[in-house]
């Protein structure tokens, strides 16, 4: 894996679809991190189709925020 850049969380897109939050990546797919994951305290998004990953910047508090907003299906709810 190759890193590529630091993205602020709130430069990433929900994508609902994948049900994670995704960043444009250079291949033209996207770099993706569940909330689940960010809650596990994972920063690291990958792509699926290339090598690259980002790290994405985050307080907790951001992944709760975000988790109350946006549709997501949480297993534990
Ligand atoms: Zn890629």
């Amino acid at each position: 894996m190759t890193f590529h850049d630091e993205v602020d969380i709130d430069e990433m897109d929900w994508n609902d679809e994948l049900k994670a939050l995704t960043y444009q990546c250079p291949c033209g797919d996207l770099f993706a991190i569940t909330l689940d994951e960010l809650a596990d305290g994972e920063d690291i998004a990958r792509c699926p189709s290339c090598s690259l990953y980002v790290v994405v910047v985050y307080e907790p508090e951001d992944v709760k925020r975000l988790t109350q907003t946006l549709p997501i299906h949480c297993a534990a709810a």
